[in-house]
């Protein structure tokens, strides 16, 4: 069953057009976004929509307290300085991650650590997380990866053992499961995002979880400047009694995210059918490895990846090699794919390079005028460093896609692995897969 691929002038299978954008913008959003307009109140940390939201955020997790913030980001920095991370302590994370897992250490001037991955998961290694740990480390930071959480019990055991705090980075995680219990409730301190592409959507904007109540307070103080607030008049008083930032969301962006709250589960059953369909129909072909989810767990495939094994489909061909080809010719059939992450977060070259503030050495020369010495070494991270070599994101599974697009996805990996050879004859082709600037939506 020969065919021509659209890479050697082919018909493709897809069209850009078989594909609708991320988020869907529905009548709650304009309800509330009306609401904060009618109201002439654009922002504020005790304004109604934040203040509404971060109820419902709360509720939703089932955790005692949120507090909107900028973007995820601000939220995980929110969290280390909430926790007492301070210059010199070793924060722990997933070598498989984006960066912002990472840097949020360095911008409370601690340095990141990095554990290795699970084959099947692609979640932090528990296995491997105490042997990271040293006399230095004061909290780690599990990341919920794609969607699917990471594998929380043995890493609070870990953490509880060695005195250190868990601040778990759900911002890929909305709405996911550990063993019954929403992510981000289970940690210490759980970070969300809300920006464009993630499962719940405020535009921009982050979301900070505990069940703490002094978390809770040292969060308030560092999202607002350090600044405290008058017990009676509630007031600011401009008296800053810690070092804080300016973390504080508004408005228009906790509106946004009220409505597509009222929608985040029956979208994450849509990406969650999508991704089984996939795996069930991607996984009869060989040299395709779906992603896997543990029983216990609920994925929410904030995105959908697939990992490619050139000796299962008959091929003696080096496994990045042939990845790159069988993605070049996907995308050449019309299916969004491409890389997320393209190595493993310690190989990129703030790490290796070991640059930080102004360009010094700073926060690393804190332990290493000790001694210290820290090596990013990739070799460190076979199996992140695997991984980067040997998956693509299938892009375009989140709502309203269906069925209909998931069909014609399966119709061109058939058709492409029916026809390898014509594929890896374009492997050094100047193609570049990857979502389109017009395909929002990451997953
Ligand atoms: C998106 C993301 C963040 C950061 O969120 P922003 O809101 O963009 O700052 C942090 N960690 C992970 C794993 C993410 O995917």
């Amino acid at each position: 069953m020969s065919e021509k691929l659209a890479i050697d002038g082919g018909t493709p299978v897809l069209k850009r057009s078989d594909y609708s954008n991320w988020p869907i913008i529905t009548d709650d959003d304009r309800r509330f976004i009306d609401e904060v307009l009618d109201s002439g109140i654009v922002a504020g940390g005790t304004a109604p929509q934040v203040a509404a939201f971060e109820q419902e955020w709360a509720g939703y997790v089932g955790a005692k307290h949120c507090l909107t913030t900028t973007s995820g980001t601000a939220a995980l920095h929110m969290a280390l300085a909430a926790v007492g991370v301070g210059p010199g302590d070793e924060i722990i994370t997933s070598a498989f991650t984006f960066l912002a897992s990472a840097s949020c250490a360095l911008h409370q001037n601690a340095i990141p650590m990095f554990v290795d991955i699970d084959p099947r998961t692609y979640n932090m290694d528990p296995a491997r997380l105490e042997a990271a740990i040293t006399e230095r480390t004061k909290a780690i930071i599990p990341v919920h990866i794609q969607g699917l959480p990471a594998d929380l019990d043995p890493i609070m055991a870990i953490a509880r053992k060695h005195n250190l705090s868990v601040i778990e980075d759900a911002c890929q995680a909305h709405g996911a499961e550990y063993r019954g219990r929403k992510v981000g409730s289970i940690g210490d301190i759980g970070a969300f995002s809300l920006n464009n592409f993630k499962n719940l959507c405020g535009g921009e904007g982050g979301l900070f979880v505990t069940d703490s109540e002094t978390y809770l307070q040292k969060g308030v103080l560092v999202r607002c400047f350090g600044d405290e607030i008058d017990e009676v008049s509630h007031r600011r008083v401009y008296n800053a009694s810690i070092l804080g930032y300016m973390y504080r969301n508004q408005e228009l962006p906790a509106a946004l995210a009220r409505g597509q709250l009222l929608h985040l589960d029956e979208h994450n059953a849509v990406r969650i059918a999508n991704a089984e369909y996939l795996s069930r129909e991607l996984g009869k072909i060989p040299g395709v490895i779906p992603p896997h989810c543990p029983p216990d767990s609920k994925h929410v495939y904030f995105m959908y990846n697939v990992r490619f094994d050139p000796q299962a489909a008959g091929l003696d061909c080096e496994p990045r090699r042939f990845r790159i080809a069988v993605e070049k010719a996907l995308y050449k059939e019309g299916v969004l794919v491409g890389q997320w992450q393209t190595m493993p977060v310690p190989a990129q070259d703030i790490f290796q390079s070991k640059l930080g503030y102004g360009g010094s050495s700073y926060p690393w020369s804190i332990n290493e005028a000790k001694g210290i010495r820290y090596d990013y070494n990739v070799d460190n991270f076979p199996v992140a460093k695997m991984l980067c070599d040997t998956y693509t994101v299938v892009h375009g599974i989140h709502a309203p896609n269906g069925k209909a697009l998931m069909d014609q996805i399966v119709t061109a990996f058939h058709k492409v692995f029916g026809n390898l050879d014509q594929a890896l004859a374009h492997a050094d082709a100047a193609i570049y897969p990857g979502a389109d600037s017009k395909l929002y939506g990451a997953g």
